[in-house]
């Protein structure tokens, strides 16, 4: 199974992502944490993207689609994969196209000012790559004891032009994929655990 999962920063992809390619035997691909572990390693493309993350705009399609095409070789990708992140303008989609069918297109719907709060109070564990929310980890404490950390490209002001940059590049994606009949629209503003029940009824039918 291949599948994509769209929606802007914060609409909850990663966390959704994590469940779905647990449940479903596939390989978890974030192009984010791909490049958040190229700049921890000091690597010559973790440096190049280092500033553009930071300010909130987007990687080269070129660079991302050198991780891509890499990374799907791998064996864990065997059964299949699951982007998270990825594509993020439709000259990306367009190359994967070339290069793999995709099965189906979630799409996570989230309120703009849901969005803002939701990021802007989300930690991260630097080792396992979990997400929390401030709210409901006061102790700034990962599951696995790790002392959590706030995204550089969290804090508001940046959050405010990925937002504008989702809108401008990566949203017409939602047209691009529906015309394929691929896309479907799933209530990311709910409880965890009812957003992936009907994203795994909707990968299902
Ligand atoms: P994410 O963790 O998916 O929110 O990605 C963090 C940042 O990494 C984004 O704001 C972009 O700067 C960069 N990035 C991640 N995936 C892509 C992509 N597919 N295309 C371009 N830039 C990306």
């Amino acid at each position: 199974m291949k599948l994509i999962f769209l929606g802007p920063p914060g609409a909850g992809k990663g966390t959704q992502a994590v469940k779905i390619a647990e449940r479903f035997g596939i390989a978890h691909i974030s192009t984010g944490d791909m490049l958040r572990a190229e700049m921890r390693e000091g690597t010559e493309l973790g440096n190049a993207a280092k500033d553009l993350i930071e300010r909130g705009e987007l990687v080269p399609d070129d660079v991302i689609l050198g991780m891509v095409k890499n990374r799907i070789r791998q064996d864990d990708c065997k059964n299949g994969f699951l982007f998270d992140g990825f594509p993020r303008t439709i000259a990306q989609a367009e190359a994967l196209e070339a290069i793999s069918p995709i099965d189906h297109v979630i799409n996570l719907e989230v309120p703009v000012e849901r969005l803002i709060s939701r990021i802007s109070g989300r930690r991260m564990c630097p080792d396992c790559g979990a997400a929390y929310h401030v709210s409901k980890h006061p102790d700034a404490r990962c599951d696995c004891g790790s002392t959590l950390y706030q995204r550089e490209d969290d804090k508001e002001e940046t959050v405010r032009n990925r937002l504008v940059v989702y809108e401008r590049s990566t949203k017409p994606l939602i047209e691009y994929y529906a015309n394929k009949g691929l896309l479907h629209s799933v209530n990311g503003d709910a409880d965890v655990d009812v957003v992936d029940a009907e994203i795994r009824a909707v990968i299902s039918k």
